[in-house]
């Protein structure tokens, strides 16, 4: 399907600089928008965000303030001028939000994995050209995120971006949700030109990481960050350890070292930089996926002492030992490489079953 957006610069907001989004992630109280939108006017391309109706994973959680919140919206917007954006869920909250002149709207993960949701979302918008932001679906899958576009677009939206927060991560890993750059890549490939905003306080899940993620997203030409901020992060009702106080957020933004445009036309620059973000992805997951499998080694170790078996079973490193090197020259693999490799990592796991044992 073709798509029929307009031009970035056609937007109420200015996505160079790049566009940052920033307020908290729930909204709590009218003092508590107020005091962090007024430390936040003095940027000068700014969007104000809060979350009214918070996707809680468990129902005992905070679930956000709810409609009244929005009359705080409005108090943000008059008394520091700046633009607002929320979460919109749904036919009702689409329609009590345009009431309150919502400047920008943005769909959330959980709800953009949902085609009926986002058609529902695309119906009440229909006929009101307001800009809308597409989180990508918590999995990772283009094809969703494209299609929650498409839905939109479909019905007359044409200012739509997309915001990439990153993908569920089934383990514990460095990151709270996987950024799987290679998907943002993949979606701006298909959506040229398309405004792509990062989300480093969704992708991180702690405020240590964002700097590091915020500075990636700058070097392969996000548009923006959208960046979780608040007066008080340690008491926030939702997720309080990824958020930055106003201070933290000047730091981060200070510290971003903003690509000059000699260097973005540089096309072998960029895409060198695309290249490597994805081999320090690639690493990540080689890296979250050995540690998973030295942690079973250490389980087959506890059997092993139970029982009282030998650590090494010659027959049986034997056979994975063949059938890995096969699998691995199958895929273009050296038969060398390969024979290194697992020999590097049986002995990783012999040195844990050990430890186990005694
Ligand atoms: C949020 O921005 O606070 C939020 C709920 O985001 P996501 O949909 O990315 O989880
Ligand atoms: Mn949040």
């Amino acid at each position: 399907m073709n798509l029929n957006l307009d031009d970035k610069k056609s937007w109420p907001i200015a996505f160079d600089k790049p566009l940052i989004i920033a307020g908290p992630c729930s909204a709590e109280s009218e003092d508590q928008m107020l005091n962090i939108a007024h430390e936040l006017k003095k940027y000068p391309n700014i969007l104000f965000r809060a979350g009214i109706w918070k996707p809680r994973t468990r129902p005992n959680s905070f679930e956000g303030i709810g409609e009244r919140a929005l009359k705080w919206m409005d108090s943000v917007k008059k008394k520091t001028g700046l633009q607002t954006t929320t979460e919109v869920a749904n036919a009702h909250h689409v329609e009590v939000a345009l009431k309150h002149d919502i400047d920008v709207f943005w769909i959330g993960a959980r709800t953009t994995v949902n085609p009926f949701a986002i058609q529902e979302i695309a119906d009440a918008l229909k006929g009101t050209n307001k800009p809308v932001m597409v989180k990508n679906p918590m999995n990772p899958d283009v094809n969703l995120w494209m299609g929650a576009i498409e839905r939109l677009n479909a019905v007359g939206l044409t200012k739509i971006a997309a915001i990439h927060r990153g993908f569920f991560a089934y383990n514990n890993t460095k990151y709270r949700n996987l950024p799987q750059w290679q998907l943002a890549i993949e979606l701006r490939r298909l959506i040229p030109g398309i405004p792509m905003i990062c989300d480093p306080s969704h992708i991180s899940g702690k405020r240590s990481l964002i700097q590091e993620v915020s500075q990636k997203a700058i070097d392969m030409n996000y548009d923006g960050l959208m960046i979780e901020t608040h007066i008080n992060p340690d008491k926030a009702l939702s997720d309080n350890a990824q958020q930055v106080t106003p201070h933290q957020l000047d730091e981060i933004l200070s510290s971003l070292i903003i690509r000059n445009s000699e260097i973005e036309n540089n096309e072998f620059k960029s895409s060198l930089d695309e290249l490597r973000i994805q081999i320090d992805d690639l690493d990540n997951e080689l890296l979250d996926v050995l540690k998973r499998r030295m942690n079973v080694a250490e389980e087959i170790g506890i059997h092993k002492k139970e029982k009282g078996v030998t650590i090494l079973q010659s027959a049986r490193w034997e056979e994975l030992l063949l059938s890995r090197i096969n699998h691995g020259v199958k895929n273009g693999l050296s038969e060398d490489f390969m024979s290194k490799l697992l020999k590097a990592i049986h002995q990783e796991s012999i040195n844990r079953q050990i430890k186990v044992m005694n």
